[in-house]
């Protein structure tokens, strides 16, 4: 290929990094912008980010001739893997930080909503605070959802690389996970922080403001009582996972993993957790899942009703008895008394 001289010194990309983080880090080494630098590869006003999305095989044939590398070892930079449809889960940099990697790496993985842990060192990324996972939600609450968001993040991941072989998809799982089940309502007292009267009256519009009532919240009861209060609705359906906070990330990550382990009960666990007019936004989700999986929730729901309403009905005859027998012991009593 005739074109302009090999650079004399080119990075070798670090493992899993992303293109626009190798630009990033070769730019200032020959005291250029980014824009300067893409110039010199030969792709002036190219945008880094549009080159890492999809790279035309010419161009990319144009940066491995400049610095040596291979095409592949090029191409393997991009996010050519990722469906357009998962394009917004691609942050522009880390979202979270590996304590030992070097700052000015981004990795792929870590530009995903569902990575928690860095691919090389192995450790828990750290959110914007500094904090760890196992620090929000405590070691052992993280240890014991681990299995559960591992089987969530294989989820997204085939969703993210277009592979069909799941009958109920991410997306699917996502707009039932973030949709309101219940009418907003103000925080519970579980879930206001204790504080005086005084500051309870000082407080009193942040103790009536209705809080809206995700699914997400009955299949991960965990991050219910975990997240606070203001910060526990999460965006509506992808938006969730691509705009969240980190712990917001992880529970629709988890609450992925928990419903494509059993996604009938978890449907029935909403359905019966839900108002009315939560009902109705629950089943009008429910609508994209597989028929098969439809069918299965309906036949289940059906008899958890039935079960549901023969209890109520031996709750109520029982509590009649018992009132009974104690109206009689009450009159015995009385007898007693006056005799
Ligand atoms: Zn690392």
């Amino acid at each position: 290929m005739i074109g302009p001289p090999r650079l004399p010194v080119v990075f070798p990309p670090e493992t899993e990094e992303r293109l626009s983080s190798w630009i990033a880090r070769m730019a200032p080494f020959y005291a250029m912008t980014v824009p300067e630098f893409l110039v010199e590869l030969g792709l002036p006003g190219r945008d880094m980010f549009d080159l890492e999305w999809r790279l035309p095989e010419g161009e990319g044939a144009l940066i491995a001739h400049r610095t040596g590398l291979s095409e592949a070892a090029v191409q393997a930079m991009t996010f050519r893997e990722v469906v357009p449809e998962a394009r917004m889960m691609v942050a522009r940099k880390n979202r979270h930080h590996c304590p030992l990697c070097p700052a000015e790496v981004h990795r792929k993985p870590a530009a995903l909503p569902w990575a928690f842990r860095c691919p090389v060192h192995g450790v828990e990324l750290r959110d914007a605070g500094g904090l760890t996972l196992p620090q929000t939600l405590s070691p052992e609450l993280f240890t014991a959802l681990q299995a559960h968001m591992l089987a969530g993040a294989a989820v997204l991941d085939d969703w993210a690389r277009g592979d069909g072989r799941r009958a109920l998809g991410a997306a699917e799982m996502l707009a039932f996970l973030t949709t309101r089940h219940r009418r907003a309502s103000p925080p519970s007292v579980a879930e206001q922080p204790r504080m005086s009267l005084q500051t309870r009256r000082d407080y009193h519009d942040f103790l009536t403001a209705p809080i809206a009532r995700q699914a997400l919240t009955v299949v991960v009861p965990e991050y219910d009582r975990v997240a606070p209060v203001l910060a526990k609705p999460v965006r509506p359906g992808h938006h969730g996972l691509a705009q969240g906070s980190q712990l917001q990330a992880f529970a629709l990550t988890v609450g992925v993993g928990r419903i494509a382990e059993d996604p009938i009960n978890r449907a029935i666990d909403v359905l019966l957790a839900s108002d009315d007019g939560g009902q109705e936004r629950v089943r009008e989700a429910l609508k994209a899942w597989p028929l098969s999986v439809r069918r299965g929730i309906s036949a289940r729901f059906w008899r958890v009703q039935r079960d549901e309403r023969d209890r109520q009905i031996a709750e109520k005859a029982m509590r009649r008895r018992q009132s009974h027998k104690y109206r009689t012991i009450q009159s015995h009593k009385y007898g007693w008394r006056v005799s």
